[in-house]
């Protein structure tokens, strides 16, 4: 290992509320020299850093294209050896789907000490906001946090089986796009097309949608839905105590011909 250079801080913004923000990533960004953060990031989380401190944004809504991961760790590594104290600002929990682990093993190759601070993640941010719990007793004893990857209309990973557990709360990140291959994986496996569902826009700040509906007419949910903020599905039985929710109307039952 090379000698220790600098070091930089993974530090979740949370949901989008200033508010959501620990004590602790709130003192990181204050005193940020270097921020270097995802387009999920909030502009009130960007307001509390220091006039002075150097902005990049690394990521961009809507297709449009991104920062390639390798560039973002060069960046990263660069204002690092300057001596800048360098906060990466991700939304939510830096842990969860955040690529946490592949920008720690870059930077600590490279000698540079990487610390995280957690965040809230999109899931609790739900849960608090809508009044449901992500954990039941007797109803849901055990919480995913998953993603589809879809090739051809398929959930391409193996594994689904134990999100068909009916005392599991599935939540999918990522996946809007994916709800109908996700919806049809889990019913595969045997999940219950009545299994109680949301789709959560914005969760945790005050443009937040829900949306409730079931496992079997989730997609179609989804798909009816002109959804612009990040999206997260949240499956299980839990979600049905969720209030101050939006009840996704079932299409009429088509006639035969
Ligand atoms: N690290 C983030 C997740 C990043 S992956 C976290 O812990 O929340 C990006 C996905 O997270 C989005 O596609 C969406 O599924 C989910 N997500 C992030 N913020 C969200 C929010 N405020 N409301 C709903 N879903 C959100």
């Amino acid at each position: 290992m090379p000698p220790e250079t600098g070091r930089v801080l993974l530090v979740g913004a949370g949901p989008g509320a200033a508010d959501l923000m620990t004590v602790r990533a709130l003192r990181a960004v204050e005193a940020a020299e270097a921020l270097l953060y995802d387009a999920l990031v909030a502009d009130e989380v960007l307001a509390l850093a220091p006039a002075a401190c150097l902005r990049i944004q690394t990521g961009k809504r809507a297709g449009k294209t991104s920062m390639k991961q390798d560039t973002i760790n060069r960046l990263m590594l660069r204002l690092a050896r300057r001596g800048l104290n360098v906060v990466r600002l991700k939304g939510g929990d830096p842990s969860v789907f955040g690529r946490s682990g592949e920008e720690r093993a870059f930077l600590e190759a490279h000698g540079v000490a990487v610390d995280i601070v957690p965040g809230v993640t999109a899931a609790s941010a739900a849960a608090a906001q809508f009044a449901f719990p992500l954990t039941h007793r007797g109803e849901a004893r055990r919480v995913a946090f998953a993603t589809a990857r879809v090739q051809d209309g398929e959930v391409v990973e193996a594994g689904w089986t134990a999100l068909a557990d009916p005392q599991t709360t599935v939540v999918l990140y990522m996946a809007r796009d994916a709800a109908r291959a996700a919806a049809d994986r889990l019913l595969a496996e045997g999940r219950s097309a009545q299994t109680p569902a949301l789709a959560v826009e914005n969760a945790g700040r005050r443009d937040a949608r829900a949306i409730a509906t079931t496992l079997g007419r989730l997609a179609d949910t989804v798909a009816a839905q002109a959804f612009d903020g990040p999206v997260a599905l949240i499956i299980g039985e839990a979600t049905a105590l969720a209030r101050g929710v939006e009840v996704a109307v079932p299409e009429p039952a088509r006639r035969s011909a």
